[in-house]
């Protein structure tokens, strides 16, 4: 493998016996998102890196050093986007879908972000990111969770996730509370890792979010943010946790979770595991009010959410029942001349008829034996036979591969009829 090219560190191939899984939580989350009514956009991978600056923020993580940014040919500087949020709000505003009406949104797809490779966390990797515009109340932010939780609960992993909730009020309110806390970090300096002593000024409210075990006793005596809330905030937090007792759905308040974003305003929540080591943050998010202004449209409210699909997809492997999907029901064996075109008529009947089955003709040839042997290692659960008797007469034998029963020939006319009440009595 010397002179052989490899994937980029931190970006990976998903392989075909991988696959069924990703298709199975995706079937999943699909068909909840539009439970709930949320339409599908499809953003480009690429935009201006002026976008991210203005929206994420220039003093944050991901723009200060976690974006792949390049120069296009003709000079413009372009970054391929790190998150989705910043991208579905310029493409909303960029087609005039936030004049006046409410819109409830999801994409899918890859971000990347420069970080250090490591289990749970890459420099390329899939989000689903679910946006809502123009819905002021906090049973928007209820419903986001709602549709999590549902979520969860239908992959399979609800009993391992917790949700957490914070609100990080209005720009004003933070800009006060922020004053304060640079005040006691300022008087604690000695105490500061140089990661945090950097972010004193720039974004001290990130250093509440230190992973650095030693800071710990500081971060818990620090100011919390709640107590600089003002009334509105603090009624739309109250109005929130409301909602979600009413429909019992179970939440921490941590007021350390800022979040490393700077578009946030009031609620911010966090789903949780213990079960993925440090990178324990599945799916983030919460309200953005300040964003679309931001961006150049007309102050409009906003809340969303990203959840990443490697961690969640770790976290359903956890467990280890995650369901795999069959990839093939019926495997045709062909052996001798008169089989080859027969085999491959006799598969378009069935795809024609059935068009849900898969069927896997084999192409290699060989043996009986050996044909047997890669029928049962694809999975399938029948296998249709046609040699030259079975040509000669227009039969074709089925053996099943996975239970007792006799292989028995039948008329080519006859196997849908045979599949079907397979199919029938093995849903059973
Ligand atoms: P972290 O604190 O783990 O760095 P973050 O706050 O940077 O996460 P967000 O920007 O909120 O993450 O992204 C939302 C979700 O996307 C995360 O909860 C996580 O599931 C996923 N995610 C973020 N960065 C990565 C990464 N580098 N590799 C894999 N998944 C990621
Ligand atoms: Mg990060």
């Amino acid at each position: 493998m010397a002179n052989s090219i490899q994937a980029i560190r931190g970006m990976h191939d998903v392989l075909p016996e991988q696959t069924p899984r990703w298709q199975y939580a995706e079937n999943i989350i699909r068909k909840v998102l539009n439970a709930y009514g949320y339409s599908e956009i499809r953003l480009p991978i690429v935009e201006k890196t002026e976008l991210f600056k203005r929206s994420i923020g220039e003093v944050t993580d991901i723009v200060e050093k976690e974006m792949y940014t390049f120069e296009d040919r003709n000079g413009d500087s372009l970054s391929l986007r790190p998150e989705g949020t910043a991208g579905c709000v310029r493409a909303c505003l960029e087609h005039g879908l936030l004049n006046g009406q409410s819109h409830r949104l999801w994409y899918y797809g890859p971000m990347y972000r420069h970080e250090r490779p490591q289990k749970g966390r890459y420099r390329q990797f899939i989000q689903l990111g679910v946006e809502t515009y123009g819905m002021a109340g906090p049973e928007i932010d209820a419903e986001l969770i709602l549709l999590m939780d549902r979520l969860w609960k239908q992959l399979g992993v609800r009993e391992h996730v917790q949700l957490q909730l914070n609100s990080l009020g209005t720009l004003t309110e933070r800009a006060r509370y922020r004053e304060h806390l640079v005040a006691y970090f300022s008087a604690h300096h000695e105490q500061l890792d140089d990661d945090s002593q950097r972010r004193l000024h720039t974004n001290p409210l990130r250093i509440l979010d230190t992973k650095n075990a030693e800071m710990q006793p500081l971060i818990n005596n620090a100011p919390e943010l709640m107590a600089y809330l003002g009334e509105e905030s603090v009624a739309h937090f109250k109005a929130l946790t409301a909602c979600l007792d009413d429909l019992g759905i179970a939440y921490q308040i941590n007021h350390r979770l800022v979040r490393g974003l700077d578009y946030y305003s009031k609620t911010v929540f966090e789903w949780v595991t213990e079960s993925l080591g440090s990178q324990g943050t599945v799916c983030a998010g919460g309200r953005y009010d300040s964003l679309v202004e931001q961006l150049g449209g007309k102050p409009n409210h906003a809340a969303g959410f990203a959840m990443g699909i490697e961690r969640l997809l770790a976290l359903m492997e956890c467990q280890n029942d995650a369901p795999m999907t069959k990839r093939v029901d019926v495997y045709l064996i062909r052996v001798g001349e008169g089989a080859a075109q027969a085999g491959l008529r006799l598969a378009e009947q069935l795809r024609d008829a059935l068009p849900e089955l898969s069927v896997h003709v084999n192409m290699e040839g060989g043996s009986f034996k050996s044909q047997f042997k890669k029928a049962d290692k694809s999975g399938a659960s029948l296998a249709l036979i046609l040699g030259d008797d079975e040509v000669l007469n227009q039969h074709v034998s089925v053996k099943y591969l996975r239970d007792n029963q006799a292989q028995q020939t039948v008329p080519q006319t006859d196997v849908v009829q045979v599949i079907q009440e397979f199919l029938v009595s093995s849903a059973r």
